[in-house]
């Protein structure tokens, strides 16, 4: 069994510096909380926990706490909240999310109505729309574009989740430009999940099987299960190494892996390991 991992399987920099800034700032400061999951990848937020960061779903008194927020970012709103509130606030948002921010702001700023391109429930998504002051439109897939709205949109400005296919964009964005006669699109995408849209396009088609690591909730890992499942159809979305089936393997000669932004590295071993294993029988 030839087992390929690979290059960008796992922690891009965006979330290894969330990770980083948490533990350090546990060291020095407590109480410290973080609003929803720091990163999404349950061992990942485990981790966090055990290091002493409490997770809270709603911002409650903050005089003497330090809350962190997440890699995926929050609203302005949120963010004020917190600091009326009390509490300190330390910044964990990707530098490349806040880029986005700032694109959406000039926009709205320059009269452009602003399209944000992405999962409309995700933290990132809602933290990109929250910096605005006018309401963004957000389109996750093709049937989805409110044609309505867009019809009557003289200019727009738009911006894409930094996890989204670009394929699924590119096609959401010609649509787009058959309505509103003044488009500004800026690719958004960040280049973490570029190369690793990239590598999955080929690996399924050199691999047997392929194995994609990663928690369900997280953006990145399911766009990269969808990239990979039509190119070979035995490619599996896992969030642990004991989820693998042995007669996955059977008759498997090679093994492709990829791993989500989020997921650890421990994890990307584990699953190794357990197909070491399996396949040694
Ligand atoms: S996937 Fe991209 S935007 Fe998201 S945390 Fe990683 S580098 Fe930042």
């Amino acid at each position: 069994m030839k087992i390929n991992l690979a290059k960008s399987a796992g922690f891009c920099f965006g979330v290894r510096k969330a990770i980083t800034i948490a533990l350090q700032t546990c060291k020095t400061k407590k109480p410290i909380f973080m609003l929803g999951d720091i990163v999404h990848n349950e061992e990942v937020v485990r981790q966090i926990q055990r290091a002493g960061i409490k997770k809270i779903n709603r911002l409650s008194k903050g005089k003497g706490k330090t809350l962190l927020i997440r890699a995926h970012g929050c609203s302005k709103s949120t963010l004020q909240k917190a600091l009326k509130l009390g509490y300190t606030v330390i910044d964990a948002t990707c530098p490349m999310v806040k880029e986005i921010h700032k694109i959406a702001g000039q926009l709205e700023e320059s009269g452009y109505q602003v399209i944000i391109i992405g999962d409309k429930l995700h933290d990132e998504v809602q933290g990109i729309a929250g910096q605005l002051n006018s309401k963004a439109i957000i389109i996750d897939k093709l049937k989805n574009i409110p044609l309505a709205k867009i019809k009557k949109i003289k200019r727009a400005g738009i911006v894409v989740q930094s996890t989204q296919n670009l394929d699924n964009v590119l096609k959401i964005l010609d649509v787009l430009r058959k309505y509103i006669p003044q488009v500004k699109f800026h690719n958004t995408i960040c280049k973490p999940t570029r190369i690793k849209q990239d590598e999955i396009k080929s690996m399924p088609l050199e691999n047997d099987l392929m194995i994609i690591i990663g928690s369900k909730t997280s953006a990145n890992t399911k766009r990269i299960y969808e990239i990979a499942k039509p190119l070979n159809k035995n490619s599996y979305w896992i969030n642990s190494a004991k989820e693998i089936q042995k007669s996955w393997l059977e008759n498997a000669l090679s093994v492709g892996i990829t791993a989500g932004a989020s997921t650890p590295e421990s994890t990307i071993n584990e699953v190794i390991q357990r197909i070491k294993a399996i396949s040694s029988y």
